[in-house]
């Protein structure tokens, strides 16, 4: 009955949230940013080209 608690106990808690992220325009660019992190002009953090604003599924941050 109780066969899979030991296994819930030893997954670390991950939180998948649908977070708003700005990611560079440039294709060669890896680049994006949180939107509760942006830089002050919206310009990506590595290249510096301009960003768009789309979702991603990313981990919550616990602060
Ligand atoms: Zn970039």
């Amino acid at each position: 009955m109780f066969f899979n608690k030991k296994a819930q106990e030893e997954k670390p808690e991950v939180v998948i949230l649908s977070t708003d992220v700005y990611a560079c325009l440039d294709n060669t660019c890896n680049g994006w940013m949180r939107k509760d992190f942006v830089s002050v002009d919206l310009k990506c953090p590595l290249c510096g080209s301009d960003t768009t604003l789309e979702v991603r599924d990313l981990p919550e941050i616990l602060m």
